[in-house]
């Protein structure tokens, strides 16, 4: 396994020049962009790593697949879906076109931005901080990791320039989907999104996901079965965007992206993946990150198609 994964990063670091870091969020713009980084951790909680894995980064859209957990068990899964859908939008991550142009502004699935704003609603809790603690605590499980916090810098960078974010979460309230206050709910979705990580608590959380929702380090139920293995199946189909489509043809592992540069994969009863790599390519994919899989993939002959 360490040999594959430092031939990984030698196979992938070239390719971290076809990428960019995001710049719409200021703070992350100022991100070395050549960093690389991968963590695997096995069904019995053993671990290897390579590269840049120590490093961390902000977990922005992989932090969907927790609130999407959490509000679910808060909620149950009719109440959630009654909110958000299921279906993949071929469309940019924080695009706004659906919400109008479909039958309800109800956002096509929780992956993309309208959709996560819209469960970030549905989350329980006395007020932001006390939502925040609970999804941090949840995060701080997944990732078996009790020091993770958000990175305030990148929440109040995106914060002052989250326009779209603000008119999506506004359109919604506007057709009754957004519960609660406007306001409150971005800076829920803002903070969980600088959640602060690096690649080996993102390689726990792939196992955990991998173990259908038991910790493999203290064998724990973290999460429902049902939950783990539909979020999984999110993560197949909407979890690169629209890019989710040649993924699944190439590395063939459900996984969440965010634009931190992070991606989260589950190898079904095998082991979870955590790359990263901030330079990002067209769709808002970790450029490096996706050659990461796609040579682990290949060499261990993972894909679950
Ligand atoms: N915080 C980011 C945003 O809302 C998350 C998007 C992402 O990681 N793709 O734009």
């Amino acid at each position: 396994m360490q040999n594959i994964l430092d031939a990984a990063i030698g196979f992938s670091l070239p390719h971290t020049l076809e990428g960019k870091t995001a710049s719409y969020i200021p703070e992350l713009s100022k991100v070395d962009a050549r960093q690389l980084g991968v963590a695997v951790v096995d069904m019995d909680g053993k671990s290897w790593s390579s590269g840049d894995c120590h490093n961390v980064f902000t977990m922005q859209s992989i932090s969907k697949v927790a609130a999407l957990m959490l509000a679910i068990m808060d909620n149950g899964e009719q109440y959630v879906f009654s909110k958000v859908g299921m279906e993949p939008t071929g469309d940019p991550f924080n695009s706004i076109i659906k919400l109008e142009t479909m039958k309800t502004a109800k956002p096509l699935n929780p992956m993309i931005n309208a959709g996560a704003i819209a469960v970030d609603s549905l989350i329980s809790g006395e007020g932001v901080e006390d939502k925040l603690n609970r999804l941090i605590g949840f995060v701080r499980k997944l990732c078996h990791n009790d020091k993770i916090w958000f990175n305030q810098d990148v929440y109040t960078s995106e914060s002052t320039t989250g326009f779209r974010n603000r008119a999506l979460a506004n359109f919604m309230k506007d057709a009754g989907i957004i519960e609660g206050e406007v306001e409150a709910v971005l800076e829920l979705y803002f903070k969980q999104c600088s959640i602060e990580v690096n690649a080996l608590d993102i390689a726990m959380m792939g196992a955990v996901l991998a173990g259908d929702g038991k910790s493999p380090i203290t064998g724990e139920v973290l999460i429902p079965k049902g939950i783990a293995r539909l979020v999984k199946t999110f993560m197949v189909t909407c979890g690169m965007y629209d890019a989710s489509g040649e993924f699944a043809v190439r590395v063939g592992l459900p996984s969440k992206s965010g634009v931190g540069g992070g991606i989260v994969a589950a190898v079904p009863g095998q082991m979870g993946i955590g790359v990263f790599g901030p330079a990002l390519d067209s769709k808002g994919n970790s450029a490096g990150g996706i050659k990461i899989l796609e040579y682990i993939s290949k060499e261990l002959d993972l894909s679950i198609f």
